[in-house]
């Protein structure tokens, strides 16, 4: 009897790292009835490895597929994040934080950051931190979820997630293949496409053929079908963020998890630290123009503050993106998309922007130009705005080395430009649209890269001298004191999440 044909539109994801399980999770829990899902991945070729500290967007994730938060820490040895402490990027040994959530209260009509600005003036101010609830909470290693414990006035304390790559990809495949997702094990070798130039089939080993009406391209930065096959086009930004290497290393654990992932500024790049319940996830980022493989092999090894558990491994990216996210029925997520290095952690939200753009624009049968253009918009302006923001880490320091002289004197992209002259006349910040990046973020940035405006909005002038220095007395306390009841981090995941891992307990 001859097999029944599946009538549905099929949907081929192409890869299994974050980016694949990703998608393969999510158009399960959308499409399942509509679609018919299959992934195929290659075990040989494994997968990128890193990608293991999140942006608070990622509880938007979690709760669309219906997992619940501390299962997922728990099964990926995962940890909370109140924010990302930038270590000597200013200039060496100066820290500030990009803590998410609430800075300050604004009042009335205007931000925080102008009474803040004219408190400072005055000398009725303190830094920035001592008004933000996420670093203070996060400097004093403390962790708390749902509302405020001490006054009805404190903010929300926004966090996210740190976990291990590989079990979130394994977590979200379980996930996958529990709600109909057909997994394929294979190596693409060859990909057909039909007259029309539409990809219409991935073939693999053992002449095993899978087609498909859509293809989502996540075979990482070998960007098979999008690039390899469609020949879609790069625009690289490497002019603008020059680091092209990274060498990424876990080392042991020695003392209880920070709730905060680390950034320190190195001669020629950065290094990253994000603690895991089990272990702390390490790498250097650099400029091979300025840095060789061995210094930076040195560099990482040399401040590592526990031993190395496996030895230094080596990747290699352009920063950039390709110049079409969606190119005839293939759309790129994850690596193959573009990538921007990971000093703010937004790759996984990518994959997740573009996972919900896909879903917002999901084509019928026929794939119409329009779609395919606003989803390509949204891509592009949602990654160039990131990719300003990124810049700002760079442009704006005081460092001696020659790397960093290159990176503050370099011509920046106009977007970015007007923002900074903005800031600097009157210390205001304009979010477009849907950029990612809020208003507080780019304030913590610019303040803690050392910008300094000139004025500040006139309505702040409105209150009166002694008013404004209670009301920035009165933030600091009441932040202060909600920071000192809440649980210590590690006594909150030992409640909440604990790993089954004898290590994590150590
Ligand atoms: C140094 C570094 C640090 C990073 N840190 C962060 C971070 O802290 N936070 C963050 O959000 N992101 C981070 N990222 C980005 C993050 O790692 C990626 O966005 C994420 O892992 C998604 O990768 P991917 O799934 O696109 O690619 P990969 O993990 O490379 O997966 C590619 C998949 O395609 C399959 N494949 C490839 N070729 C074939 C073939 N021929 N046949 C069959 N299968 C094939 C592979 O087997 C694999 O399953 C970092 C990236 C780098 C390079």
């Amino acid at each position: 009897m001859a097999a029944v044909q599946d009538p549905r539109p099929t949907i081929v994801i192409a890869g299994g790292g974050t980016a694949g399980w990703m998608a393969a999770a999510a158009f399960a829990r959308f499409l399942g009835p509509t679609h018919r899902l299959r992934l195929v991945e290659s075990d040989e070729i494994g997968t990128v490895g890193v990608g293991e500290a999140t942006i608070p967007q990622i509880r938007l994730f979690k709760d669309a597929l219906g997992i619940d938060e501390d299962a997922l820490l728990r099964a990926t040895n995962g940890t909370f994040k109140l924010g990302i402490e930038f270590v000597g990027w200013r200039e060496p040994e100066h820290r500030y934080m990009h803590a998410f959530g609430a800075v300050g209260r604004d009042v009335g009509l205007i931000a925080f950051q102008h009474y803040w600005l004219r408190a400072r003036r005055m000398g009725v101010a303190k830094a920035l931190d001592a008004y933000a609830l996420n670093e203070i909470a996060a400097r004093k290693g403390r962790m708390h979820r749902g509302g405020p414990l001490t006054a009805r006035a404190i903010p929300d304390m926004p966090y996210a997630y740190h976990f291990d790559a590989n079990l979130f990809a394994r977590m979200l495949r379980t996930f996958a293949e529990a709600n109909g997702v057909e997994r394929i094990e294979g190596r693409i070798l060859d990909i057909k496409r039909n007259p029309s130039g539409d990809v219409s089939a991935v073939t693999l080993d053992g002449e095993r053929r899978i087609e498909g009406d859509i293809f989502i391209d996540c075979t990482g930065f070998r960007a098979l079908l999008i690039e390899q096959t469609l020949q879609t086009g790069f625009e690289d930004w490497s002019h603008w963020l020059p680091c092209d290497r990274a060498l990424a290393v876990p080392s042991a654990r020695t003392e209880p998890p920070m709730p905060y992932t680390r950034a320190t500024a190195r001669a020629a790049g950065w290094q990253w630290r994000i603690p895991l319940q089990h272990r702390t996830g390490n790498g250097l980022v650099y400029c091979s123009a300025q840095l060789s493989d061995d210094h930076a092999a040195e560099t990482l090894l040399g401040n590592l503050d526990a031993t190395p558990l496996a030895d230094p491994r080596p990747l290699r990216f352009t920063t950039g993106k390709r110049r079409l996210g969606w190119n005839r029925n293939v759309i790129a997520m994850g690596l193959s998309s573009g990538f921007l290095e990971p000093l703010e952690s937004t790759s996984i939200h990518l994959i997740q922007s573009a996972i919900s753009r896909l879903l917002q624009l999901l084509p019928g049968r026929i794939i119409s130009d329009a779609d395919r253009g606003e989803y390509n918009r949204q891509t592009d302006f949602e990654m160039e705005r990131v990719r300003d923001f990124l810049i700002l880490h760079y442009a704006l320091n005081q460092r001696p080395e020659p790397f960093w002289q290159a990176c503050r004197t370099m011509a920046l992209p106009d977007t970015l430009r007007h923002k900074l002259e903005l800031f600097a006349a009157n210390g205001r910040i304009v979010r477009e649209h849907e950029e990612l990046f809020t208003e507080v973020g780019w304030l913590q940035v610019l303040i803690g890269q050392g910008a300094e405006p000139q004025g500040y909005h006139p309505l702040a002038d409105a209150i009166e001298p002694g008013e404004l220095a209670e009301y920035m007395r009165t933030i600091e306390e009441l932040y202060a004191r909600e920071a000192e009841a809440m649980p210590r981090h590690e006594d909150f995941i030992a409640r909440f999440c604990a790993a089954q891992n004898p290590a994590a307990a150590a």
